[in-house]
């Protein structure tokens, strides 16, 4: 498939154009966001091993039977994904309480959340990610209400497949966000699950392996993220 014109450029990830107009290609590039976009650096090998981590994942939630964009690696730092229209909403499931909930209710950072909780949140920088809930977006036609539960079920569902994955590989999956979108009228999951959106931490030290250690300025980010991917098993 030949590559065309950039579509679109995000923090992390660029967009580019194919010859078929079904897929694009996702390129993972070394940028690294905190803080809505207000703080940007570069982190050497960071586009190269989130493209293989999100792989990685995005075939095993496929072989659990979860619909997702991915359709190939194409090289280190690009994959072929499917076209999809994107519902500008963040799902969020929280297996214990960290970052936002926690400085949004005061509740103890690394309370365990029985049942998990979720959360959904707009996509928009500008605004920082409001926390929204099912109304707002059916009522400003974000998605419609049966994408709403989809979306829902879908992020559970990953929740059931990951949690297990990482716990196995002693990690502990403090949190994620998920993003979907609309592909020939069915819900798939789309963007990217890497350590860039997910905490996770060590299930024996509780020590971060995720995006926090950027955001905190606790430096190793990639070399955690390597470790991550060793102990699951992602080829780097
Ligand atoms: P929080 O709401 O605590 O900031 O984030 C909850 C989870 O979702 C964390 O794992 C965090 O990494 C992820 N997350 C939330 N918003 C974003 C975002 O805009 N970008 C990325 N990469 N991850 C996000």
């Amino acid at each position: 498939m030949e590559k065309k014109q950039e579509l679109y450029a995000g923090k992390a990830k660029s967009v580019f154009a194919t010859d078929n107009e079904d897929f694009v290609i996702l390129s993972f590039r070394d940028d690294t966001s905190a803080f809505d976009g207000e703080r940007i650096e570069q982190l050497s090998r960071k586009g190269e091993v989130n493209n293989k981590f999100n792989a990685f994942i995005m075939e095993y939630l496929a072989k659990a039977g979860i619909p997702t964009h991915f359709e190939k690696l194409l090289n280190g730092t690009e994959s072929l994904v499917k076209n999809m229209n994107m519902i500008p909403v963040e799902c969020v499931v929280r297996n214990v309480a960290s970052g936002s909930l926690v400085r949004r209710l005061g509740v103890e950072d690394g309370m365990e959340l029985s049942p998990p909780i979720f959360e959904f949140f707009l996509k928009n920088d500008a605004l920082h990610d409001p926390m929204v809930n099912e109304f707002h977006i059916e009522t400003f036609g974000w998605a419609s209400a049966d994408s709403v539960i989809k979306m829902k079920e879908l992020t559970f569902k990953v929740n059931a497949e990951l949690k297990k994955l990482f716990a196995d590989a002693g990690l502990i999956l403090v949190d994620y966000k998920l993003e979907f979108g609309l592909f020939k009228g069915d819900v798939i999951l789309g963007d990217e699950f890497s350590p860039d959106g997910c905490r996770l931490w060590d299930a024996e030290t509780r020590e971060k392996l995720d995006k926090d250690r950027f955001r905190q300025g606790l430096g190793g980010v990639i070399e955690a993220y390597e470790e991550v991917a060793r102990r699951i098993g992602v080829p780097l």
